[in-house]
């Protein structure tokens, strides 16, 4: 893993506008916060974060990209906790979801749903059904096969399905592999060569409202070119429907804009604004994206206490209590946080430690750190730049229950999710009662037969 040498935050101000960090008297705060004040209160791991640097990102980014007339749907994936959604929405961003179970977080943050947009590729019927009943904005259609169960929900339903066909460019967002959606094999999107004959399809189904296209190249993306490519792609595909007569209304540019994690900052977004305009700002579409990392990652951290320090080859190591469970960006990607002591002083923050977390697995380790304090049992430490893709992908393995959330604003802070609690992992394993399966008929049984044969 990559050796770390973390940035420092000068002690009287933030490295930027958007960094909520900042050491005050040599302590760390979040915004006006001793972030020790909250770890009296709330047990480690935890989760903090940021009401001002969520506020400030999502002004940035409606700033650079209202003029062009882009709206902006936050993915919720990147931090599904209703009180952010709540944040977000009170500041007029729209939702993108992925599943049913975000269109209720959602729904329950009190975003309308004609501001929710509807993606992934394994949509079921129920979820698909829930979003019609519920007046969805919009549902992007990953495949042929999927338009069909749309037009067939649609229809038990009475219902009308506004589409928008998401679209495979071809593009390679030189991002991470496992964040990279918008190649040709990747599992994300209809073939661009598909999608006229499948939208003049879905433009002649009664049960559909086909709206226009939509396209999510991948994500920490921070060579901005593969967007141009993309969107280029995009408008020449717009036009090319309508001269086939189909009328394309919405194209919605999907997200992935990347974040500097070594700077707890999100990158100039002007350059972004820039390509929009440039590649699809007048083919008279209404634009959408739909960022998740950029608004929330830099204005979260990941607060952790110091259980053991060992000796291990020829390095230190010191056992936090956060693990890969609570945050699994370095195990899933290689991914390095910046690490933060609580006190800030420059003449003995200069020692290495390897860190790693409590559970049984290799890749429980968030990497090597120079510049920190000497660390004893018991001091806290802050993984930062965890906003995003944190809470929102932790589980609950080696049995560890999930960690509290706390949002903080100017001198407050509150918790928005309690600890899980083990007792509460525990109820849901209470078995039923034994079942006795119904037998298949014994043709169906020779029918399987040969299919595997
Ligand atoms: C994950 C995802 C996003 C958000 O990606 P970020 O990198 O967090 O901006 C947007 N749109 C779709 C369809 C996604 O799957």
């Amino acid at each position: 893993m990559a050796e770390h040498s973390m940035t420092l935050v000068e002690p009287d101000g933030g490295t930027g506008e958007r960094d909520p960090l900042v050491y005050r008297d040599e302590v760390l705060h979040i915004e006006g916060v001793r972030v020790d004040a909250i770890a009296q209160a709330v047990a480690t791991p935890f989760y903090c974060y940021s009401s001002a640097a969520i506020r400030e990102a999502y002004g940035t980014l409606s700033r650079a990209l209202s003029p062009i007339g882009v709206s902006v749907c936050f993915a919720v994936k990147a931090n599904c906790n209703v009180s952010v959604l709540g944040l977000l929405a009170e500041l007029g961003s729209g939702m993108d979801i992925v599943s049913g179970g975000e269109l209720e977080r959602a729904l329950a943050a009190g975003v309308p749903a004609s501001k929710i947009i509807f993606s992934g590729v394994g949509k079921k019927r129920a979820e698909i059904a829930r979003a019609l009943e519920v007046g969805i904005h919009q549902i992007n259609v990953e495949s042929a096969a999927e338009l069909d169960v749309v037009i067939s929900v649609a229809a038990a339903l009475d219902l009308r399905a506004p589409v928008a066909l998401r679209v495979n460019p071809d593009v390679d967002a030189h991002t991470h592999s496992k964040i990279s959606t918008g190649r040709r094999e990747d599992k994300f999107g209809i073939a661009i060569e598909m999608i006229p004959a499948l939208f003049a399809k879905a433009a002649a189904a009664p049960e559909l409202d086909v709206v226009g296209l939509a396209v999510h190249i991948g994500s920490q993306i921070l060579d901005l070119t593969p967007y141009r490519e993309a969107y280029s792609r995009m408008a020449d595909l717009v036009a090319s429907l309508r001269s086939r007569g189909l009328p394309v209304h919405r194209l919605d540019l999907g997200g992935g804009i990347g974040i500097l994690y070594d700077q707890n900052a999100g990158r100039e977004i002007g350059e972004y604004a820039e390509i929009v305009r440039e590649t699809v700002g007048d083919i008279g579409c209404e634009l959408t994206v739909e960022p998740g990392r950029w608004l929330v990652g830099p204005g979260g951290v990941l607060v952790t206490e110091v259980l053991y320090v060992k000796e291990t080859g020829d390095r230190l190591t010191a056992i936090v209590d956060a693990g890969m469970n609570d945050l699994m960006r370095p195990a899933l990607y290689g991914a390095v946080h910046p690490v933060l002591p609580l006190r800030h002083d420059r003449q003995v923050n200069s020692h290495i430690y390897q860190i790693a977390g409590p559970v049984c697995e290799s890749s429980d380790v968030f990497g090597t750190y120079a510049a920190l304090p000497p660390l004893q049992l018991g001091d806290r430490l802050v993984f930062g730049c965890a906003g995003a893709y944190g809470a929102s992908m932790a589980s609950t393995y080696n049995s560890r229950d999930l960690a509290a959330e706390v949002l903080v604003d100017g001198d407050r802070f509150r918790v928005i999710r309690r600890r899980q609690t083990i007792e509460a992992m525990l109820a849901l394993e209470e078995g039923s009662e034994w079942q006795i399966p119904r037998a298949e008929p014994a043709k169906d049984v020779e029918r399987v037969f040969r299919q595997t044969a």
